[in-house]
């Protein structure tokens, strides 16, 4: 197995379809991402330390479409982890802007060194509750969040850019739907993506 024949089933099961997200995926090397290197091309997520996990390839090909991105877009993610979704997002985004958040310190310093061994430039890594968001750099026109939520944080729909679009895993812990929420002026549209599992979204909006 290589990350090649990895991309190839995922377009073949149907979770792939756009080229820019095709071509990201083959560009970014899961293995760099997995700690040894173990079960990288498998479709299961796979432990990055601190209990918490790399999601699975097709979840990840899978948010990816979801996000219809464009280049030259602002993405804010929730949950680097690994730093995998956002090296990605970022290839896709070039020249735009990833800014990814992370509540554990180590895995933002695990990520930044994976993405900078992929050569990816456009990444900017913060550590912080990101349930919050990064108000910062707000409006975004994409939030990605890479873990669940009891409900979607207020901060990050004010954070939208008018037409922006939140994706984020909205549910109890073991079982949420994938829920896509765009801003259109100062209304939010709803759609479920069907259902997923991630790891709890911690800090003040998230699971206490
Ligand atoms: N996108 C990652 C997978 C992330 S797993 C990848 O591609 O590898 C979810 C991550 O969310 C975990 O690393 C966890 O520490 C982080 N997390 C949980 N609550 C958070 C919060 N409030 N702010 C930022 N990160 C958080």
């Amino acid at each position: 197995m290589n990350n090649e024949r990895m991309v190839e089933r995922l377009v073949k099961a149907g979770a792939l379809r756009t080229p820019a997200v095709i071509e990201a995926m083959r560009a970014v090397d899961r293995k760099e991402f997995v700690p040894g290197g173990w079960g990288a091309y498998a479709d299961s997520p796979q432990h990055i330390g601190y209990g918490q996990t790399i999601s699975a390839p097709h979840m990840v090909a899978i948010m990816t479409e979801a996000l219809r991105l464009g280049q030259g877009m602002k993405v804010l993610e929730i949950g680097t982890g690994s730093g995998y979704q956002a090296a990605i997002i970022a290839k896709i985004v070039d020249p735009g802007i990833v800014y990814t958040v992370e509540r554990v310190s180590q895995l933002r310093e695990f990520a930044e060194e994976n993405i900078r061994r992929m050569a990816i430039e456009n990444v900017r890594l913060f550590v912080g509750d990101g349930s919050c968001g990064l108000p910062e750099y707000a409006p975004y026109d994409r939030i990605i969040v890479t873990c669940a939520a009891p409900s979607a944080p207020p901060p990050l729909k004010e954070q939208l850019k008018d037409g922006g679009m939140l994706l984020i895993p909205i549910g109890p812990l073991g079982y949420q739907d994938l829920m896509e929420i765009t801003r259109i002026g100062d209304r939010f549209e709803e759609r479920n993506l069907g259902g997923c599992v991630f790891v709890p979204l911690r800090g003040e909006f998230g699971y206490r």
